[in-house]
C-alpha cells in the first residue's frame, strides 16, 4: 500500500503576537505545518490554495516537503491572512483577524492521482473544503479530521457530514467540550465517537494528548521543552506527524509519539521555523524519550 498521504488545510501569512515578540507575515496555515511535519517520513501530496503575493520562501517550503503539488491553485489576489495574540501561559489566544483573500472562493479539485491516494489527513479548514475532499476520493481511503472552534460554531451541519465519514478525529481539549458538551474527556470521547470516528485523539497542549479507540485509552505527555517560543501551528503538527507516522505502518502509539515529538519542536521557534532547522536525530532522541515514557 502506497504511503503517500494527501494533505487539505489553509496555506497562510500569519501575524503572531506573544510574550517572546511579534512576527508578521510568517508561512504558516494548518496544511504548511502538517505538510512539513509528515514531509520527511512520507510523501505527501497538498490540496489548497495561495494568493499570486505568496513569498517564494514559501514556495520553497512547499517545493522541499511536497511529494505533489498538482492540486495546490495559485490565484489572483491575496494568500489567507491569519493574526492572533496569545495570553501570558500561551495556552490561550485570542484571533486578531481572519482574511480569507483566495480562500473565499477556493474548491478543491483533486486530480486523479490525489483520488486514489489511501490516506488524507483533512487539517483545520472550512468543513464544506473537507467534505468536498472526501466526495471526491475514490476506494476507502482513511479519513484523519482535525478541526476548529470557529467551524464548530459557523458551519456545524457539514461538520457533522464529516465527522460521519472520519476514521480518526483529532481535537484540542476545549473544542471537544465544545461538541460533547462535556468537559470530562473520557464521556467526550465516547460522544465524538458516537458521530462517527473510530478512534478520537483529545489534544491538550503542554499537558499531552490522550487517545481513545474501543476499550483502548492511551496518553501521552508532553515532551517537556526548556523554552515555548510560539505555540502557533504545534495541533497540526502533531497531526502532520501522526498520520504521516500511520501511513508508514506504524501503531497508534507510535503515532502519539512521532506527534508529539514534533508538535514539541514546533513550538521552540516562531512558526515552521524550529521544524525546518531540526535534524533527524533530535526527532529521534526526543521520541525514543516519549517511548521510554509509554512503555516504561
Ligand atoms: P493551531 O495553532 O494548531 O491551531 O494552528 C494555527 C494555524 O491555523 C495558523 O497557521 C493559521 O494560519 C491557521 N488558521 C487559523 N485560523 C484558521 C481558519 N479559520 N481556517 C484555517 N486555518 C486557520
Amino acid at each position: 500500500m502506497s504511503k503517500t498521504v494527501l494533505i487539505v488545510g489553509s496555506i497562510a501569512l500569519d501575524t503572531i503576537e506573544n510574550q517572546k515578540g511579534k512576527k508578521e507575515d510568517l508561512i504558516g496555515g494548518s496544511a504548511t505545518y502538517g505538510m512539513v511535519a509528515a514531509g520527511r517520513l512520507v510523501p505527501v501530496n497538498v490540496v489548497g490554495v495561495i494568493g499570486n503575493d505568496f513569498p517564494a520562501e514559501g514556495l520553497e517550503i512547499y517545493q522541499r516537503y511536497a511529494n505533489s503539488l498538482v492540486d495546490l491553485q495559485c490565484k489572483e489576489g491575496n494568500t489567507f491572512r491569519w493574526g492572533a495574540r496569545y495570553g501570558e501561559n500561551m495556552d490561550s489566544r485570542e484571533t486578531l483577524f481572519t482574511d480569507l483573500g483566495v480562500f473565499s472562493d477556493f474548491s478543491p479539485r483533486l486530480s486523479t492521482v490525489n483520488k486514489n491516494v489511501s490516506t488524507v489527513f483533512l487539517a483545520n479548514i472550512h468543513s464544506a473544503l473537507q467534505l468536498s475532499v472526501i466526495d471526491q476520493m475514490r476506494g476507502n481511503p482513511l479519513i484523519v479530521t482535525d478541526t476548529m472552534n470557529l467551524w464548530i460554531e459557523t458551519s456545524k451541519n457539514e461538520l457533522l457530514e464529516v465527522l460521519k465519514k472520519t476514521d480518526i478525529l483529532l481535537i484540542n481539549e476545549s473544542e471537544a467540550e465544545l461538541i460533547s458538551g462535556t468537559k470530562d474527556i473520557d464521556r467526550s470521547a465516547v460522544q465524538l465517537q458516537s458521530l462517527g470516528p473510530s478512534t478520537v485523539v483529545i489534544k491538550r497542549g503542554s499537558s499531552g494528548a490522550v487517545l481513545f479507540h474501543g476499550e483502548e485509552r492511551v496518553s501521552i505527555d508532553a515532551y517537556p521543552v526548556k523554552e515555548v517560543i510560539d505555540t502557533t501551528g504545534a495541533g497540526d503538527t502533531f497531526g502532520g506527524g501522526f498520520v504521516s507516522a500511520l501511513a508508514s505502518g506504524g501503531t497508534f502509539r507510535d503515532a502519539l509519539i512521532k506527534g508529539s515529538a514534533l508538535a514539541s519542536i514546533c513550538v521552540e521557534g516562531f512558526g515552521v521555523e524550529s521544524l525546518l532547522d531540526v535534524n533527524l536525530e533530535e526527532i529521534k532522541n526526543r521520541e525514543d524519550f516519549l517511548r521510554s515514557v509509554l512503555y516504561p
